[in-house]
Parts: structure tokens; C-alpha cells; sequence
């Protein structure tokens, strides 16, 4: 076994890369929803307790990842499904079809009309978001900073 220290350590460095590339994609999917600015106090909160609920659920053996989910990287997590992370290539398996789709992430109401965001924590976990109009304002989630699937 060698004893040769490097410079850094190998997971800070992923870490960091990971972290990267989130605010690249941050980026891109900000111009797509045209959203420069965090999504304000009461939504962030609302982000920031399904991450934790999230991260309650991993740490007790609940989630189940993608399988290219062990290195770090960017990752996802729909507010629908807090027991499936995806990374960037696997998004696609966190979609919803029919009435389901159109079910507010918050009070659980099926709407015609479901406006979708993109919040993130810990600059690492994008936590996407479908609310009815009565959330989004209630959120206080600026109009112009959701977009309507
Ligand atoms: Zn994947
Ligand atoms: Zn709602």
C-alpha cells in the first residue's frame, strides 16, 4: 500500500465537479424558465424540507438511486417521489403520466393546469416541482419563474 499523499482529496475534488456542473445546468435551466433568483423565502422553505425529507429517507435505506447515482454528481428528485433519485441522464424516470401529472406536489389537488419549477439544495440536488395556481401564490413562486407543462 502506498503511502504517497496526493494534492486534494479525490472526493472534495468530485465533490467540487459535481458541484460545477450543477450551477451549469442551474444555468441553463434558469434561461429555460427564465428564473435568475432563488424562488423566495416560503418556497424555499418548502424546498429545503423535502430535501431534508429526503435525506431523512436515504439515511434510513429508503431511497433507491440510479444506477449511476454512487459518484457525485447532479442529481434530482421529483417532490411527487422523495424515495427516487435520479442523476441528469436518468430524469426522465422521475415523469408522471395522465392525472398524476396534473397533481399539485403540495395540497395534492388534480388541476388542469400544473406550473412546474426547479429548486435546488445544497447546490447538488435539483428538486423539481409541480404546484396548482393556489400554491404557487400562496409559495409566493414569481409567475414568470414557472412555467406551464
Ligand atoms: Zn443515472
Ligand atoms: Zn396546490
Amino acid at each position: 500500500m502506498s503511502n504517497r499523499r496526493r494534492a486534494g482529496s479525490p472526493v472534495a475534488d468530485q465533490v467540487a465537479a459535481a458541484i460545477g456542473e450543477s450551477r451549469l445546468i442551474f444555468g441553463l435551466e434558469a434561461e429555460r424558465v427564465g428564473r435568475v433568483a432563488p424562488l423566495g423565502a416560503a418556497a424555499d422553505a418548502w424546498v429545503l424540507g423535502i430535501y431534508e425529507d429526503v435525506n431523512r429517507a436515504a439515511a434510513a435505506g429508503l431511497v433507491d438511486y440510479c444506477q449511476h447515482a454512487a459518484n457525485p454528481r447532479p442529481l434530482h428528485v421529483g417532490a411527487w417521489n422523495r424515495r427516487l433519485v435520479v442523476c441528469s441522464a436518468c430524469v426522465g424516470l422521475l415523469r408522471l403520466y395522465g392525472e398524476e401529472d396534473r397533481r399539485c406536489d403540495r395540497c395534492a389537488a388534480v388541476v388542469e393546469t400544473i406550473m412546474t419549477t426547479t429548486g435546488w439544495a445544497e447546490n447538488v440536488l435539483f428538486v423539481h416541482i409541480g404546484l396548482c395556481w393556489d400554491c404557487t401564490v400562496e409559495l409566493g413562486v414569481p409567475v414568470s419563474r414557472a412555467v406551464v407543462a
